[in-house]
This record gives structure tokens, sequence and C-alpha cells, in this order.
């Protein structure tokens, strides 16, 4: 077991430095050098063409859409797009990587620069920063039979799927991320976040992190000071999950410093993250000569990327969600923390759909940021996974404000909807949810309880109109909480005369 240092003294004795190399994986139709089709799921090895399993005599085609995308995304990244890059082979040799080599950028990427202004919960800002993008060949998949864990060491025998073979990937290399300080773990999930959800606004990839489409290197080391020279790093590879990716760094950090504490050295190497630990261990020690030959690949031409094109691109951007937040900050009145409430609880898009479907902005956040996510909470689920559609939002909030439903009514209604009873409508119907809104039929219940209740009456007449709430209730009980509550009071204040 490795010795941990306690986190808050590990981070006041030393100051960590992240950098992330996030892979995410596009939504094309086919692979980058070949018409093979991306699916996610088919059966292995079905999803192959002579390119994507590096058959002698096939040549790769790069795939049009792929610049397009990376394009969008160095645009949202607010990055230079290089208007000359190139392809280049990375040559290594892995089962899963049947030409022995990964053709990728290295001295050339399409995406220089930039940076993605995050966000933490409470509003702390960071602006973490770009070194470049590229774009490159996903390998296949290997599957260890017969290890206990998975791995390689101890397999009986090993599976090889090429379908991911030939998927595009765009890699985003960040600059060593400095000045984060304790923050480090929740501004790198901000960072991966961000990106996923430009990746999704840009539609150029599904950006699921469950199934592998964004998958991040975690680099930290740490310094003794912020005046010193970077630190020896760990890279952990390929974590696919939020929380593997704050773990990450949160165990580096509490691991490193107890090496450091004790005058050892940390080694560079990498690591693999490990859910059962919550943290990292040990993979292959990897020295800076690590040397994949690269150089440039003489089967495609250099990639260019006219001004005309770019500008053409970014003409027709979608909307970002930065720009997206500020808009429905304003269209929907909110204060900044109103708004980091609704983006924290991710409710920005089944709102924005309640509000096309009809619901004012106040009622669809009340009813998601409320009784939804409750049901969301209890239920250990995503807001958008709770059984309620915007539709049914918005017919709710319709229900409610065209008076048919009382608030009181509308949560009984809501709590249908969620049992999967119908549509509020229908759960309306069925449950005998509707307001009495005939008035004569309401006087006459007003009537039946004053009568019921004399010595009530003569307390109102005599002013205390206070005691009107207990005629308010006796109707209520009546009408099984269908009536009115404002108009009820107003009915019997007009029957006592001192309305
Ligand atoms: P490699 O060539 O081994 O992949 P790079 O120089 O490309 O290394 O860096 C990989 C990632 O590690 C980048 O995101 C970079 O910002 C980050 N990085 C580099 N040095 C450090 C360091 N000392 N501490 C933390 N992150 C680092
Ligand atoms: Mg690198």
């Amino acid at each position: 077991m490795d010795e941990l240092m306690n986190y808050e003294e590990a981070v006041s004795r030393f100051d960590p430095v992240i950098g992330l190399e996030v892979h995410v994986e596009l939504s094309t139709q086919t692979k980058i050098f070949d018409a093979a089709p991306v699916v996610f799921g088919d059966e292995p090895n079905t999803d192959i063409q002579p390119v994507s399993v590096g058959l002698p005599g096939s040549l790769p085609v790069l795939n049009q859409a792929v610049v397009e995308y990376a394009i969008k995304l160095g645009l949202a990244l607010n990055s230079k797009i290089n208007p000359r890059s190139r392809f280049e082979r990375k040559n290594y040799f892995y089962p899963d990587l049947p030409k022995a080599y990964q053709i990728t950028q290295n001295a050339n990427p399409i995406i220089l620069g930039g940076y993605l202004d995050v966000e933490l919960e409470d509003g702390t800002p960071y602006r973490f920063p770009i070194e470049h993008a590229h774009m490159e060949e996903d390998a296949g998949k290997n599957t260890h039979v017969g290890a206990a864990d998975g791995r390689l060491a101890g397999a009986k025998y090993s599976l090889v799927d090429y379908n991911r073979a030939g998927v595009p990937l765009i890699e985003i290399v960040s600059d060593p991320a400095t000045g984060v300080g304790a923050n480090a773990p929740e501004i790198a999930g901000a960072y991966v976040r961000g990106i996923r959800d430009i990746v999704r606004a840009l539609g150029i990839s599904e950006g699921r992190m469950e199934r592998g489409n964004i998958r991040a290197d975690v680099n930290v080391s740490l310094r003794e000071s912020p005046d010193a020279p970077l630190g020896t790093r760990t890279e952990t590879k390929n974590v696919n999950s939020f929380r593997g990716i704050e773990n990450t760094i949160r165990y580096e950090i509490q691991r490193q410093a107890a090496i450091l504490a004790v005058g050892g050295e940390v080694q560079q190497e990498t690591r693999n993250y490990s859910e059962a630990i919550s943290g990292t261990l040990p993979g292959r020690v990897k020295s800076d000569a690590d040397d994949y030959r690269y150089f440039p690949d003489p089967d495609l031409v250099p990639v260019i990327c006219p001004p005309e094109m770019v500008e053409e691109i970014r003409a027709a951007m979608p909307e970002l969600p930065a720009a997206r937040r500020a808009r429905v900050q304003k269209e929907w009145e909110l204060s900044d923390e109103e708004l980091r409430d609704v983006v924290n609880a991710g409710a920005l898009d089944p709102i924005e759909d309640s509000i096309k479907a009809g619901a004012t902005p106040a009622g669809a956040r009340k009813w998601w940021m409320g009784q939804i996510a409750v049901y969301a909470k209890d239920n250990g689920i995503e807001l958008e996974e709770a059984p309620v559609t915007p539709e049914n939002v918005a017919e709710l909030d319709g229900l409610v404000a065209s008076g048919k439903l009382t608030d009181k009514l509308a949560r009984q209604a809501l709590d249908g909807v969620l049992a999967g009873e119908g549509t509020p409508s229908e759960v309306v119907k069925a449950r005998g949810l509707e307001v009495v809104s005939d008035t004569g039929e309401i006087e006459k219940i007003v009537d039946e309880a004053l009568a019921a209740q004399p010595e009530v009456l003569e307390k109102i007449k005599a002013g205390k109109v206070k005691a009107a709430g207990a005629i308010v209730g006796a109707v209520m009980k009546a009408t099984r909480g269908k009536a009115d509550a404002a108009q009820v009071n107003k009915i019997i204040l007009e029957r006592a005369g001192v309305a």
C-alpha cells in the first residue's frame, strides 16, 4: 500500500501542477481513413475495412468531416487553426494496432494553443491553458481473458476487436496548469466537463464518458513552491470517469507528497486508475527516451485549412455552452447563484426544452429544480432520466396557469406522471384532481360549512377574519383539496359582510 499524506497537509506543503491529455472520439459516420462505419456496440470485427485492419497495400484516405470537426473544436477552444498540418506515423507494436504504427499528428498539429475558461461549483473561475490538439486514429480493443482483474498479466489468452481501430479521435493536450492549489481535482473535472459540453454543443461527439467517448491521461506533479521548476510527473492513463479523474489527482498529490516529504524522489511513470482503491497503481516506468520514430506518413498529403474554410466554419458555429449560459441567465432572469444551481443540477436542457414546449421559465425551473430533482436524487438517477418529459412539464405548468390545478394538486399530478400513470391531464382525470372552479358549487359548500359552525361566522362578523381559516379547512376537506383556497376565503368574508 502506498504511503499517503493527509490531503490538506499535502496541498499546504506543496504546489500541485496538473496536465491533461483528453481524447475525444468523434461521431462521424465513417472512420478517419476508410469508409467502415463508426458504431458503438456492434459484433466484434464487423465494422472493418482493409485499412482498419492494416492489410498490406491498403491506403488511407482522410475523412474531410474529421478536419471540419477539428476546426470547430479549435475555434471553440480559442485556438489558432494551423493552415498546414500533417499526419505522422507513431511506431510501436501492440496487437490492437495492426499496422504497428498509429497515424497521428506530432510536430504539426491542426490546433495550436488556446484555453478553456471553467468555473467551479462555487463560481471560482480558472483559465485552463491548451498547448495543442491533434487528429489521430483510435486503436482496436484488447480483451484479456483469464486474469482476475482483466489485465494482461496472468491472462490465458487475449481477444482483439478492430471495430474501434480507425475511429477518429482528437487529442487535446493541455499546458501544465499551475496555480490550481487545493482545487486541482475540481478544476480538472470542470475542464473535462467543459470539453464534454462543447463537443456535444458542436455535435462532433456523443461525449459519453461511460462509453469511452472521452478519456483522459492525467498528469500530476508537485513542487516546493509556485516559483520552483516543475517537479517530476506521473501520467495516469485512460481515465474514463469524472470521479476517476478527480480521485487520480487527489491520490497522486497525497502519494507524491508522502514521498517528497521524506526526501524521496517521484518516479516518472505511467500509472493506472483503480476504482477499487479510488487511487492509482503503478504501470510501466516511462523514460523520456520513449522513441516512437515519428516521421511524416508518406501515404497522406498535408492537411491544408485555408482561412476561407475556417471563416466559413466559424460563421456556422452553433451556440456554445458559455454563450448559452449567459443567454438563459438573461432570458430566465436568474441570479448568478440560481444559474449555477441550474447548471450544477444538469437542468439547462430539460428547462429549455420545457420552455420550447410552452412552459414559462419560472414554472419550468420550479418543477425541474424542485419535485423532479428530489425524485431523481431519491432514485439515484440523472434529472433527464426521470420518467417525465419537457412536454409533461409544459402541460403541468399550463394547467396551473389556467387555474385548472392549484399548486398542491399539480404536485399530485406530477407524482402520478412520475409513477407512470400518464400525461398530466390523464393523471388529473384518473385521480379526479381538477380544481372545482364552478363558483356556484363552491358557494354552496361554503354555506354548508358556515351553517355547520355558526359560532365561527359570528367571530368573523365581529372582525376576527382569521377565524375564516377553519371554514376554508372544512371546504377543502369537503372538496378533497380541489378548491382554490383564496377564492374560498373571499366568499367566506363576503358572506360575513366584512369583505
Ligand atoms: P509526453 O510527450 O510524454 O506526452 P508532454 O510534454 O506532451 O509529454 O506532456 C503531456 C502532458 O503532461 C501535457 O498535458 C503537459 O501539460 C503535462 N505535463 C508536462 N509536464 C508536467 C508536469 N511537470 N506536471 C504536470 N503536468 C505536466
Ligand atoms: Mg503527449
